[in-house]
């Protein structure tokens, strides 16, 4: 085992998994329903010991499949918790403050029996986008205050969500080939990524703070967590609870920047520390990986374009911005 900290502790993390049944507009191949992702990630948390995980998850899916609501059922029912991630999944880059609050306390209206439920009450902004103004986010941050929300942020990705419509395809074409290379990049770019951005926030902050990582709930992460976990605890990880993350300091206390690009904790305060950021995003497997077995209509910008088009549509005065995601 090697410990990857530059301290010689162990990392801790608390891994969290986002939008257990995707988003609205994002086709389920036959063969993956929510629930079986839903189970997947479940069984691989239980074999690396992982205490209750977090999950949240937009709840419009629902809106046309009830049905997908029972999978929170099957989440609660092992042991794990449900946060608020609005409903829509909209960034707060592209509509106003009361829009987004109306989208979380519509949320609420869904899964707010789940909510309560959790030992904490909390918040995971959509795709960790805190908003393009500081008035924007100061607003919102208020609300959350008021409602007894606490945002918990990210310290970890991997750009899992971009290997999702490779994979459908792989599924689509029942390419065994294509399928296991797109699994074996997804373990090795989780591992790569985990082990740039714990070194990124160790030389930014000065010191090993508890991770939170992120997992969505798609087919292909479904199919890979378990290798991922165990490729995590190769390198000396530590899990732990997201309560626990969030007594860290660094996953509290914002870092002091306004940025409408993708970008979680980590990124950021390397940006204000200046600190020298390499290979993240990983521009190269996400160029690689997109590439794989074109199919017609199974395209990242057909179905994540429909997929931004129907978290637009529910709310006023959104407006997608494709330019804040450079990959
Ligand atoms: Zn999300």
């Amino acid at each position: 085992m090697t410990v990857l900290s530059p301290s010689g502790e162990p990392v801790k993390v608390a891994m969290s998994v986002d939008d257990l049944f995707q988003w609205k507009g994002m086709p389920y191949p036959e063969s993956h329903p929510p629930a079986r992702t839903a189970q997947l990630l479940i069984d691989a948390f239980a074999n690396h010991g992982h205490p209750p995980v977090y999950s949240f998850s937009s709840t419009a899916p629902v809106d046309d499949e009830p049905a997908f609501a029972e999978v929170f059922d099957q989440w609660v029912d092992a042991g794990h918790h449900v946060g608020n991630h609005t409903h829509y999944h909209a960034s707060l880059n592209w509509v106003k403050p009361s829009v987004y609050i109306d989208d979380i306390k519509r949320s609420e209206d869904v899964i707010g029996s789940y909510i309560e439920r959790a030992p904490s009450k909390y918040f995971r902004y959509c795709m960790d986008m805190w908003g393009n103004s500081p008035e924007k986010t100061a607003q919102v941050q208020a609300w959350l205050a008021k409602a007894g929300y606490l945002a918990a942020p990210l310290s970890y990705w991997f750009y899992d969500a971009q290997f999702a419509v490779p994979y459908l395809r792989a599924l689509h074409n029942k390419d065994e080939g294509v399928r296991n290379w797109i699994l074996d990049k997804f373990v090795e770019t989780a591992i790569d990524q985990f082990k740039r951005q714990v070194n990124l926030s160790y030389q930014a902050l000065g010191r090993q703070q508890v991770h939170i990582g992120l997992l969505h709930g798609t087919p292909v992460t479904g199919d890979a967590a378990d290798r991922v976990l165990a490729g995590l605890k190769e390198l000396g990880v530590e899990f732990v609870t997201l309560e626990e993350a969030m007594a860290d300091p660094a996953n509290v206390i914002p870092p002091n920047t306004v940025t409408p690009m993708f970008r979680n904790f980590t990124q950021k305060w390397a940006e204000i520390e200046n600190v020298a950021v390499e290979g993240i995003p990983p521009r190269e497997a996400i160029a690689e990986v997109r590439a794989v077995i074109p199919v017609e209509g199974l395209d990242e910008p057909t179905i994540f374009g429909a997929m931004f088009g129907n978290m637009a549509a529910g709310l006023e005065g959104c407006v997608p911005d494709f330019d804040n995601f450079d990959w």
